[in-house]
């Protein structure tokens, strides 16, 4: 610190950046062994049809609770995967897990249950795994079809080389597995990627959604993004919906699906089930 103060370059020196890479490398360190270890779960957040309020899908969110029994959050861990390269091992598991649960639904059913499964995919992710062939392997062994999943990717996944994403998502497309931009407005502003790419959905960013009845701001940009994906042909999710009164504006706005505390919270498995079974 000492040294850093003579030269100035406190940036690089500076003891907490010191603490918060060391951190980052425990985490790093710990994550592998959770993924290695099976200690990863994931809870299920239902998407529902704003119109008829009917569950239409549930999101697979990752959770770590670990090895002292602490909550780690997705927010804080994925990136940490995203530097490491873990979130490749931890995304196939993702994958294969949601995928292993729809099938359990199924089953109990007697049937399609009637839900889909919405899986995050990184942009790292995308691009350092054969996603489409994951997929089909994944359904495969389920005997699933592709019009079961949806796959969330964000604005990042998309930035680079144009052909080879389209590629990705041409393939994707051919499985018959519904594309969604998540945390859509926070990402790249370029929009040309909406005339080319095959997307089928805009999930509206949390921060746009609550707290929206109370920011006329926030109001125009969610009815500019709802306008837009109207006039492109794609459905929309808003995520992040606290109230009942905000679903109901934002179906009246014209949004196609919602997502948010007022439905429910990221469920346990048999938990999301229950839901299922209550509605069929
Ligand atoms: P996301 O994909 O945008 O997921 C939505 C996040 O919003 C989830 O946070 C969810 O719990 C939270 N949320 C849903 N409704 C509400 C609400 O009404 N109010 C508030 N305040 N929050 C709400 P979570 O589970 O902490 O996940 C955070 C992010 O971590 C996700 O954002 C996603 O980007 C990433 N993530 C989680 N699981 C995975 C995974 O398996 N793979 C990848 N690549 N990313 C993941
Ligand atoms: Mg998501
Ligand atoms: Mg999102
Ligand atoms: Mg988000």
């Amino acid at each position: 610190v000492k040294h850093a103060k003579a030269t100035g370059r406190t940036e690089v020196y500076h003891p907490q950046a010191f603490t918060i890479a060391r951190a980052q490398f425990a985490m790093e360190t710990a994550l592998r062994r959770a993924i290695e270890q099976e200690q990863l779960h994931l809870a299920y957040q239902p998407i529902c049809d704003l119109s008829s309020g009917r569950i239409v899908s549930f999101e697979a969110l990752a959770r770590w609770r670990d090895a002292e029994g602490r909550m780690q959050s997705p927010t804080d861990f994925i990136p940490v995967a995203e530097e490491s390269g873990l979130i490749v091992p931890l995304g196939r598991w993702a994958v294969q897990q949601a995928v292993a649960h729809l099938a359990q639904w199924d089953a109990r059913a007697g049937g399609n249950c009637g839900v889909r499964m919405s899986v995050n995919v990184s942009a790292i992710q995308l691009h350092r795994d054969a996603i489409p062939t994951l997929v089909d392997r994944v359904l495969a062994d389920h005997g699933m079809k592709g019009d079961r999943l949806t796959l969330e990717l964000t604005e990042s996944a998309i930035v680079g080389d144009p052909d080879r994403v389209s590629t990705i998502m041409a393939a994707l497309k051919a499985l018959g597995v519904t594309v969604a931009m998540d945390d859509f407005g926070t990402g790249y502003s370029n929009l040309a990627y909406l005339q080319k790419l095959p997307i089928d959905i805009l999930k509206i960013d949390r921060s746009f959604v609550t707290g929206m009845l109370a920011d006329r701001d926030k109001i125009a940009i969610v009815r500019a993004i709802l306008g837009l994906a109207q006039a492109l042909g794609m459905k929309t999710t808003a995520e992040g919906i606290e109230t009942i009164e905000l679903g109901q504006t934002l179906a009246a706005l014209g949004c196609t699906y919602g997502q948010g505390y007022a439905y429910a919270r990221p469920l346990e498995p048999d938990a999301a089930w229950a839901m299922i079974a209550a509605q069929a």
